[in-house]
C-alpha cells in the first residue's frame, strides 16, 4: 500500500508551496488508492502555534485535501503530533547510544561557535570536530559536574557514498565526509527535524516522501539514520522550488504567498488546486483546466519537473476566472460581500432583498472578474447615482441633436412600465428606435452614457432592470440637466 504524508511545521501562514506539496502527495495517494497522513512537526517550540496548525488544517480542508490518518482523525501509528512523540524519539536514541551509533555531547553553544569560527578562519568547511565522540568516563563526569546537559549526536560513518534515486531529480550522490556528527536530540529532549522525521516516516510506514527541494540536502543525513536504525528506506521525491516571475525565490514581494490570502480574495479552491497542480507538474497534453478527478487520473511523479516552477499570477487569475464564471452567483456574492462592505458599498446587516439584488449584480459582472474581490472594481455603476463621464468622448455622445427626443421617449416609456425587468426594458428600447425611426446605436449609446458615464459595458436592459425605474430617472435628470 502506498502511504504518503504531509508534515508541515505550524510556524506561520500556510504557504502556497506547502499547499502544493500537500496536493502532490494527496494526488499520488488518490491515484494509487493509498493513504495520506497529516503529521504536525511542531518541535520548534518557540515558533510553533496551535493557531497555525488550525490554519493549515482549515486550508487543507478548504482545498479538498483530506487526510486518512493524522492529527484530529487518528490512526494506527499515532500520535501524529511530534511533541506528543518525545518518548518514542528518546527510546530510539537510547538504542542508538547503546549500539555506539550515537553519543552524548556536552559542548556548549559557545564552544561550538568558537570551533566553527576557527575552522572558517582556516578556510575549512565547518563541521563538528567529534570532540565528545570519545570522552573517557572521567572527562564525562567532570562535564556533568559542571552542570552541563548533554545533547545526543549521531556518529556519521566516514567515507560513505550516499546514493539514492530521487523520483524527480534522478540519481543523487552525497559524500558522508561532508557531514559532521550532528545533533539528533537536543539537551532539552527535543529531537531535531532530521531525526524525528526519519523515526516518524518509518514508524508511520511511509512509502513515498514527497516534499520540497529545500530538503534534498537533508536527505543524506536521513538516509544514514534510516540505516543506523535498521529501517527500510522510502522513495524520495523532491519537488522544485517555486520562483516569482522575476526568477527569484517566491516571497512576499511577489504578492500574496499564503493560501489564506487567496481564500480571502475570493479565489475558489477548484481554481487554486488546478493552478497548484500545474506548478511543477505538467500533463501529457495541452489541457489547462482540470477537475480534481481528472488531476487524480492524470497525475504522475514522472511528469513532475526538475527545474523551478514559476508562480505566474496572471495564470492563476486566468484559471480561477474559468471557475468563477461557472460558479453559483450566490457563492461569488458571499465571497465578495466582505470586500463590498470594505469598499463601503454595502452595510451590515444585509437584508434578504438586498442580498437577492446583490446576487443579480454579481451575476451581471461575474464574467469579467478573476476572483470575488474584483467584483468591487466593476460595480460602482450599480451603487453611485452621480454619473461620472469616463472621457470627453463619452460626454460628446450626449451632444447629439437627436438626444432630447430619444431621452424624452425613453423617460415616458420607462415611467409607464409596471414591471421593470430586462425584457420590458428591452421592449422599451426597441419601441423607441421604431417610433423615432432612428438606429439602435442612437438609442442605446446615449442612454448607456447618461446612466453610467461609459460607452461600453454590461447589457443595458439588464442594467436598467437592476437599478430600477427610480434610480434610472434620477440619473437621467442629473446627466441631462
Ligand atoms: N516539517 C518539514 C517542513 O515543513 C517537513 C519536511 C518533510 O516533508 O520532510 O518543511
Amino acid at each position: 500500500e502506498l502511504r504518503v504524508r504531509f508534515a508541515p511545521s505550524p510556524t506561520g501562514p500556510f504557504h502556497i508551496g506547502g499547499a502544493r506539496s500537500a496536493l502532490f502527495n494527496w494526488l499520488l495517494a488518490k491515484k494509487h488508492g493509498g493513504k495520506m497522513i497529516l503529521r504536525i512537526e511542531d518541535t520548534d517550540l518557540e515558533r510553533s502555534s496551535k493557531e497555525s496548525e488550525e490554519n493549515i488544517k482549515e486550508a487543507l480542508r478548504w482545498l479538498g485535501i483530506q487526510w486518512d490518518e493524522g492529527v484530529d482523525v487518528g490512526g494506527p501509528y499515532g500520535p501524529y503530533r511530534q511533541t506528543e512523540r518525545l518518548d518514542i524519539y528518546r527510546q530510539y536514541t537510547d538504542k542508538l547510544i547503546a549500539e555506539g551509533k550515537a553519543y552524548l555531547c556536552y559542548c556548549t553553544d559557545e564552544e561550538l561557535e568558537a570551533e566553527r569560527q576557527a575552522q572558517l578562519a582556516r578556510g575549512e568547511t565547518p563541521r563538528y570536530s567529534g570532540r565528545c565522540a570519545a570522552l573517557t568516563e572521567e572527562e564525562r563526569r567532570r562535564l556533568v559536574a559542571e552542570g552541563r546537559k548533554p545533547a545526543v549526536r549521531f556518529r556519521v560513518p566516514e567515507n560513505r557514498q550516499i546514493v539514492f534515486k530521487d523520483l524527480v531529480r534522478g540519481v543523487v550522490t552525497f559524500d558522508s565526509n561532508g557531514i559532521g556528527d550532528f545533533v539528533i536530540l537536543k539537551s532539552d529532549g527535543i529531537p531535531v527535524y532530521n531525526y524525528a522525521v526519519v523515526i516518524d516516516d518509518a514508524l508511520m510506514r511511509i512509502t513515498h516522501v514527497i516534499r520540497a527541494e529545500e530538503h534534498l540536502s537533508n536527505t543524506p543525513r536521513q538516509i544514514l539514520l534510516y540505516e543506523a536504525l535498521g529501517f527500510e528506506l522510502p522513495e524520495f521525491g523532491h519537488i522544485s522550488l517555486i520562483l516569482g516571475k522575476d526568477r527569484t525565490k517566491m516571497s512576499k514581494r511577489h504578492g500574496a504567498t499564503s493560501v489564506e490570502q487567496y481564500r480571502q480574495l475570493g479565489y475558489l479552491p477548484e481554481g487554486l488546486v488546478n493552478f497548484l497542480a500545474l506548478l511543477g507538474w505538467s500533463p501529457a497534453n495541452e489541457q489547462e483546466f482540470f477537475t480534481i478527478d481528472e488531476l487524480v487520473r492524470e497525475f504522475s511523479m514522472d511528469r513532475v519537473a526538475k527545474n523551478p516552477a514559476v508562480f505566474d499570477l496572471d495564470k492563476l487569475n486566468y484559471i480561477n476566472a474559468h471557475y468563477i464564471r461557472r460558479a453559483d452567483p450566490a457563492l461569488v456574492t458571499e465571497l465578495a460581500l466582505p470586500h463590498l462592505q470594505a469598499a463601503g458599498y454595502v452595510q451590515e446587516p444585509v437584508t434578504p432583498e438586498q442580498r437577492t439584488w446583490l446576487v443579480q449584480v454579481v451575476a451581471a459582472v461575474q464574467d469579467y472578474i478573476s476572483y470575488a474581490a474584483q467584483v468591487v472594481d466593476h460595480v460602482d455603476i450599480f451603487f453611485k447615482d452621480e454619473v461620472e463621464f469616463e472621457s470627453d468622448e463619452a460626454r460628446q455622445v450626449l451632444a447629439d441633436p437627436d438626444i432630447p427626443r430619444v431621452m424624452a421617449a425613453f423617460k415616458s416609456k420607462l415611467d409607464a412600465l409596471q414591471v421593470v425587468d430586462a425584457p420590458a426594458v428591452q421592449a422599451v428600447l426597441k419601441g423607441i428606435t421604431k417610433e423615432l425611426k432612428v438606429g439602435g446605436k442612437k438609442v442605446y449609446m446615449p442612454i448607456r452614457v447618461a446612466l453610467t458615464g461609459r460607452t461600453h459595458g454590461l447589457d443595458l436592459d439588464k442594467f436598467i432592470a437592476l437599478i430600477g425605474k427610480e434610480r434610472t430617472l434620477v440619473r437621467l435628470q442629473q446627466t441631462l440637466a
